[in-house]
């Protein structure tokens, strides 16, 4: 285990100079203290989780103190906003602080939110609030605990420093960790601001760095946004089978590791709804939850645009068409083992989208229905789960049609098929409301929900005793939260 001035610094994107980014101090927060910090996080950079306690920690994650190894810089990007493109973004509000190796040889950019004014601010104050803070913490965490691919976060560091927003609030910093910061919207600004001598260099250090293998194919970087593509389609899948809704899917919130990245106004569904809107400032729906498979080939087509200096125009639509296919294939995929199927079947998309429809006019909530699902013999669990549904006839229907592919799906498999689907089914997610009495708990200065919350939520398939209130459907109130961009 290490201490805290023991990390070992590579600050590889700060040393590609002052086109990519300029060097910023972080401004300090008043009073700064822990609220919450990831011990699974901490082992990522071989640190002690004790040291999280302590208050130098609470000191170089609030702004006061830095590594003499560290270079802290804000990375300049530009992309596509609601379909628009904004020609000047970059990191407002936040700096890479720079590059860690842990001992295993990984590389960990140190990404400190919240840090203060860049000259990429605009109008902003370079500050983040508790709320989002730990709304980012939180889901960081439990999509990685789901196995669903995501930046991670270190803590969040709390304060006194008032922020205005709606109403007066108190600024945090949130610690996030990735292998790379870069979004597709780095590779759109040297595009369209004509650098080009800057865009090869910034896709040659992509294509070095991150996608060694793709450096040996026969042309590199045709290869790199297939890989792009790949991740993508793999990750949206991910999202739709576990009810995931990111909510701001601009081109300068895709990460080009095909991580979820920049949390705002997320949400896990609920009750299932296709054409539900996590965030309350999209009055078009435009980042719906079932238009996130569109929108991730539409943001892919943003990046292959910024890419025709390197590849051709014929081989980045052909390698686009990849996405569709393999996006339904990863989503197929997951559907059929959420509902503890082991095998594949032709009906098997009908078999998805019945049930879907069904749940969806009958309000059913999506993570406990395959839990539930998964808790007993299919045809005792489906008596049962028979309650949760308006339109009896028709769930009967395509329960008869389950079981009888359950039937051909194998004997022998059935008897294992509560632990094969409680490993695919989460008991826990992040709900909106429980991310909510957290906060509220927060803001008056209790932490201790926060942590717990965390905790259950880094174990989501197991069942935790003593934890069943965070393994209920939400109440009324829980439901309608607004969640908006002013984080
Ligand atoms: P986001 O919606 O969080 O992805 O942010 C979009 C852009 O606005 C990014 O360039 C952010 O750095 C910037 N931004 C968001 N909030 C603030 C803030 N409070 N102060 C400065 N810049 C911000
Ligand atoms: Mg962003």
């Amino acid at each position: 285990m290490k201490a805290l001035d023991e990390l070992t610094f590579d600050n590889r994107f700060a040393r590609l100079g002052d086109a990519f980014s300029t060097h910023v101090l972080p401004e300090p927060l008043d009073e700064p203290r822990l609220v919450v910090a990831s011990d699974a996080a901490m082992a990522l950079l071989d640190l002690d989780p004790a040291v999280a306690e302590t208050p130098v920690f609470a000191e170089l994650f609030g702004g006061h103190k830095l590594w003499a190894e560290a270079e802290p810089r804000a990375m300049v990007y530009s992309g596509h906003q609601f379909g628009s493109y904004n020609p000047q973004l970059g990191d407002g509000r936040g700096l890479l602080l720079g590059e860690v190796y842990n001992r295993a040889g990984e590389h960990w950019d140190l990404h400190l939110k919240g840090a203060g004014q860049t000259p990429y601010s605009r109008m902003g104050d370079g500050r983040a609030v508790l709320r989002s803070s730990i709304r980012e913490f939180l889901a960081s965490e439990a999509l990685h605990a789901l196995g669903i691919p995501s930046s991670r976060a270190l803590c969040v560091i709390g304060s006194s420093t008032p922020v205005w927003r709606e109403k007066q609030e108190r600024g945090a910093m949130v610690l996030r960790l990735a292998h790379s910061h870069i979004r597709f919207g780095h590779f759109e600004y040297f595009y369209y601001t004509k650098k080009p001598e800057q865009q090869a260099e910034l896709a040659e250090h992509v294509l070095k760095l991150h996608f060694p293998e793709s450096q040996e194919q026969p042309e590199p970087y045709l290869a790199m946004f297939r890989e792009v593509v790949e991740r993508n389609a793999a990750l949206i899948a991910k999202w739709q089978a576990y009810g995931f809704c990111h909510g701001v899917m601009n081109t300068d919130n895709m990460s080009i590791l095909g991580i979820t990245f920049d949390f705002g106004p997320f949400a896990f569904l609920d009750d299932f709804d296709a054409h539900f809107v996590c965030n309350h400032s999209d009055h078009e729906g435009r980042y719906s939850f079932s238009n996130q498979v569109p929108i991730g080939q539409w943001n892919l087509s943003a990046l292959a645009q910024a890419l025709t200096p390197f590849i051709s125009v014929d081989a980045l639509k052909e390698t686009l068409g990849l996405y569709l296919p393999l996006y339904q294939a990863h989503y197929l995929d997951l559907m059929r083992r959420r509902l503890g199927l082991t095998t594949a079947e032709d009906d098997d998309p009908q078999l998805v989208e019945r049930l879907l429809q069904l749940m969806q006019n009958s309000s059913v909530d999506y993570t406990l229905f395959f839990r539930r699902l998964g808790d007993e013999p299919a045809a005792l669990a489906l008596a049962r789960l028979r309650d949760d549904f308006v339109d009896r006839l028709g769930f009967d229907a395509w329960a008869d049609t389950y079981k009888a592919r359950v039937a051909r799906d194998g004997e022998y498999r059935e008897e294992q098929r509560r632990a094969r689907m409680h490993a695919v089914n989460p008991l826990y997610i992040l709900r909106n409301y429980l991310a909510q009495n957290a906060i509220t708990a927060a803001e008056s200065g209790d932490y201790s929900e926060v942590r717990r919350l965390h905790e259950v939520l880094s174990k989501p398939f197991e069942e935790q005793p003593g934890m069943e209130q965070y393994a209920q459907r939400p109440p009324d109130w829980g439901k309608h939260l607004e969640i908006s961009c002013s984080s």
